[in-house]
C-alpha cells in the first residue's frame, strides 16, 4: 500500500528496524549520514536503495528540515555508492517515490539506483 507522505514519522518502519539491526540487511556502504543496501525485489540487474540516518518519510521532509550537514552528507553517498559500483561509465538512474501517485511503500525515504541494463525512457 503507498503510504501518505505527509503522516509523521513511524520508528516501527521496515528501514528504520534495518537501521536498528533488528532484520538483516545486505549492507554496500554505512557512513555517518547514510546507509545503503540491496533491494530485496530488486528491478534491475544492479537495485540498491540509499536512505538517510535521520527520521525522514521522505523526499519532502528531509528537503525541508534536516540540516545542511545531512542534506550534503546523503546526497554525497548515494553519488559515492554509485561511483564505487562502477555505474558512472555506463549510467545509472536514481530515483525517490514521494506519496501515493508516485507508489511510495516505505515510509524512510529511500533513494533507488537502479543500474546494469539499459533502462529505456523515463517511466511518467
Ligand atoms: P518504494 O516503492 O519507492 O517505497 O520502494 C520500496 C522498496 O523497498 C521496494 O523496491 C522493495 O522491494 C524494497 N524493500 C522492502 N522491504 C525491504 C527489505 O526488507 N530489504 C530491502 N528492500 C526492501
Amino acid at each position: 500500500m503507498p503510504i501518505d507522505a505527509t503522516q509523521p514519522y513511524d520508528d516501527g518502519n521496515i528501514f528504520a528496524r534495518i537501521l536498528r539491526g533488528e532484520i538483516p540487511a545486505k549492507k554496500v556502504y554505512e557512513d555517518e549520514h547514510a546507509f545503503a543496501f540491496h533491494d530485496i525485489n530488486p528491478q534491475a540487474p544492479h537495485h540498491v536503495l540509499v536512505i538517510p540516518k535521520g527520521r525522514y518519510v521522505s523526499w519532502d521532509d528531509f528537503s525541508a528540515t534536516a540540516d545542511d550537514a545531512a542534506i550534503a552528507g546523503f546526497v554525497r553517498a548515494v553519488g559515492l555508492v554509485a561511483r564505487e559500483a562502477g555505474l558512472v561509465a555506463p549510467g545509472y538512474r536514481l530515483l525517490a517515490n514521494v506519496g501515493q501517485d508516485a507508489h511510495q511503500e516505505v515510509p524512510h525515504l529511500h533513494v533507488h539506483i537502479f543500474a546494469g541494463r539499459k533502462l529505456g525512457p523515463m517511466l511518467a
